[in-house]
């Protein structure tokens, strides 16, 4: 499992250099809209709505940084690629797909209760 980590983490530090460059360059693509009168409504609602979609992939590419982080932070400790929820081991090939996943595919299934 040692080695697996460190392959983990290396992934996990790949992820995060990519996830920071793509919200750096999306801060540069997203700038404020202006929304002055030379927009005819439907065309400024478009912009509204692109400008909306652009927040929430950011937002969600924000947590996963921040979930890439506590993956670090789990390595620390050594429970990393344990489940958070049943604390048994997540399948490997899972976090081979997706390193900083935390619950197994057996709780990511069901509702939280
Ligand atoms: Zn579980």
């Amino acid at each position: 499992m040692k080695d697996d980590v460190e392959k983990y983490r290396t992934m996990l530090e790949e992820l995060q250099v990519t996830l920071k460059q793509e919200i750096a360059l999306a801060n540069e693509e997203c700038a404020p809209i202006q929304l002055n009168g030379t927009m005819g409504r439907i065309s400024r609602n478009d912009a509204i709505q692109v400008q909306q979609m652009a927040l929430e992939i950011k937002r969600r590419r924000e947590e996963r940084l921040i979930r890439i982080q506590t993956a670090f932070s789990r390595m620390e400790k050594g429970t990393y690629g344990d489940c958070c929820r049943c604390h048994n081991r997540i399948n490997k090939a899972r976090l081979d797909t997706i390193p900083d996943v935390v619950l197994c595919i057996r709780c990511a299934s069901q509702p939280r209760s």
